[in-house]
């Protein structure tokens, strides 16, 4: 049988510890085989973000810019005890931290669903995507102390220092307190509103966003406001066309709905409520190594750049496990569907049916796999499949699993 093609290279980000090795496995077992793999490589391994003085983490988000679709394997974000145990020359930052910035996007979250995993809402019986706006809010705040007897005043000045603007937030006559200050700009929420809506189109689900507006008059509503006129002007159309609908309510109202959904749409999410609503959800659904995420820029002349990932880490423990030779049974779900993502997208933006096909049927052999019993000790634990039933196998027997059935 002859080879899949590509016409256009797939961004190939390395990565670390127990994800690289998955990472070698996948490409080996599942992909090779069957497709003439074009990708443009960069190693994101920790030693050689070292060895390029972090300049390889730059240049893969660049080149995910040019190409428009990127993979990325997990990777290490160095702290003091990486510093002695890689020698680094620097504490490196994070790379999802580097190539967020450079993509500006918003990330989305899914969990992937099979028979035999439940999730903890029984009557979830589709996956919820969270798409979080990662700028501002709480995570740029300011916040003080506030003594007893003092006031505090919000003031805006231009940008000579003129005050143009204030107002009293609260008078500490009675006692002392605490004040914040937080802030958004139009530009950061309209590329998160388009990135939801584009996201929106791309798997063709409808869009829930929700705020407070009805207490935060001007600064929640704000976002209400800019992601209606986004809305109206750019997707109105579009999404008529795609028969998928953008739902407006209140955040409380949404929580309620969501409960009792069966899932199937994306939830775009304040950086806060995103924050905390992202780990409800994918705690909900079962299992980190069933969780995928997927990074999108906003258009920029008509066109998104897509970044697929697993939600979770290089699973450290794990490693140092099987680097003592020990066997380990780390789930390869997540890490398989960032590549049928991403060759998915690849395959739709060059009119490559076949290999889309190839990532569809990759996805349903990984599915099929866990569901015929044979799964990773993480979902062993959880499987509602009955004992004899249920097999768990290591790390390379999930694969060659799937390989099989593929
Ligand atoms: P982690 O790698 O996600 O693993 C935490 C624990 O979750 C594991 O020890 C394991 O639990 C379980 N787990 C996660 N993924 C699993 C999988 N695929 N299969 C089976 N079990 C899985 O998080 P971490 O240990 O906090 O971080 C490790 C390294 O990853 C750190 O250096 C961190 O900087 C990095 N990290 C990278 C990313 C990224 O690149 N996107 C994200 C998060 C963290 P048990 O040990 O109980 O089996
Ligand atoms: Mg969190």
């Amino acid at each position: 049988m002859s080879k899949i093609k590509m016409a256009t290279p797939i961004v190939e980000m390395d990565g670390d510890e127990m994800t690289r090795i998955i990472w070698q496995l996948i490409k080996d077992e599942l992909i090779l085989p069957h497709v003439e793999l074009k990708s443009e490589y960069y190693d994101l391994g920790l030693e050689n973000r070292n060895a390029t003085d972090d300049q390889v983490t730059v240049d893969s988000a660049k080149a995910t810019l040019k190409h428009g679709v990127a993979v990325k394997c997990a990777t290490i974000t160095p702290n003091a005890q990486r510093m002695s145990e890689y020698e680094l020359k620097e504490m490196w930052k994070s790379p999802n931290g580097t190539i967020r910035a450079i993509l500006d996007g918003t990330v989305f979250r899914a969990p992937i669903i099979v028979k035999g995993v439940e999730p903890l809402v029984p009557g979830w019986k589709k996956p919820i995507t969270i798409g979080r706006h990662a700028y501002g809010d709480m995570y740029r705040n300011v916040e003080m102390k506030v003594p007893a007897g003092s006031k505090a005043e919000l003031i805006i000045f231009d940008k000579d220092w003129n005050p143009t603007d204030k107002a009293v937030i609260h008078d500490f006559g009675g006692g002392a307190g605490i004040v914040q200050g937080i802030h958004n700009t139009d530009e950061s929420i309209a590329s998160f509103a388009r990135a939801c809506f584009e996201y929106a189109l791309t798997i063709k689900q409808d869009l829930w966003f929700a705020t407070k507006d009805t207490i935060s008059k001007t600064y929640d509503h704000h976002f209400k406001d800019i992601y209606d006129e986004i809305y109206v002007n750019e997707y109105d159309f579009k999404f008529k066309q795609a028969g998928i609908e953008y739902f407006y309510t209140l955040i409380d109202d949404a929580v309620a709905r969501v409960m009792r959904s069966e899932g199937g749409f994306i939830w775009a999410c304040k950086n806060y409520d995103g924050d905390v609503m992202s780990d409800m959800v994918a705690a909900a659904f079962g299992s980190l190594g069933m969780m995928t995420s997927v990074l999108v820029s906003p258009p920029k002349d008509g066109k998104s750049a897509y970044e697929y990932e697993a939600a979770h880490g290089t699973v450290t423990r794990h490693y140092y496990k099987h680097m003592q030779g020990e066997e380990t049974s780390t789930n390869s779900v997540a890490t398989i569907f960032a590549w049928s993502g991403g060759l998915k997208k690849r395959g739709e933006l060059d009119g490559n049916a076949e290999l889309a096909a190839f990532a569809e049927k990759l996805e349903k052999a990984t599915i099929a796999t866990i569901e015929s019993g044979v799964m990773t000790g993480d979902l062993y634990c959880i499987s509602t499949l009955p004992e004899g039933q249920k097999r768990e196998v290591n790390t390379q027997d999930f694969i060659r699993e799937i390989a099989k059935r593929l």
